[in-house]
């Protein structure tokens, strides 16, 4: 899928999803709905429905946001410096439409030292078929 214009993507999006899918918001810490979800599935972009992590990688973090040690494919996901807000951060986007999703940080708890901490409203969860 090309990326989608700003047009499509709003009548498709919430206020609120857009904010942070195309104008690179942040929701606020604990107020999304993926946050200490656990269970078994994959968690899609919410704009171009390609998968991104697997319930496998999401842990728990203090942090407010869905946290995930891994990506399903890093071919899925594109990393950008951010030096915004006067830190130097890097930036995690939806290599297929160009989705703001969240941040990557080298602190993470598990082998992959990775914490990859995402907006809920950037995911779509597809629970796993029973
Ligand atoms: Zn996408």
């Amino acid at each position: 899928m090309a990326k989608m214009n700003a047009e499509e993507a709003k009548k498709k999006l919430t206020p609120e999803q857009y904010n942070i899918c195309f104008l690179k918001g942040t929701e606020p810490p604990f107020s999304g709905k993926y946050t200490d979800v656990f269970d078994s599935g994959m968690y899609h972009c919410v704009v171009c429905n390609t998968p991104l992590f697997y319930s496998d990688a999401k842990f728990h973090s203090d942090s407010g946001w869905p946290s995930f040690d891994r990506p399903v494919d890093e071919k899925n996901i594109k990393y950008e410096d951010d030096n915004d807000m006067g830190m130097h951060r890097v930036e995690i986007i939806c290599n297929i439409c160009g989705s703001h999703l969240g941040h990557v940080f080298d602190d993470g708890p598990t082998a992959t030292r990775k914490r990859y901490c995402i907006n809920s409203l950037a995911l779509e969860f597809k629970p796993k078929e029973k």
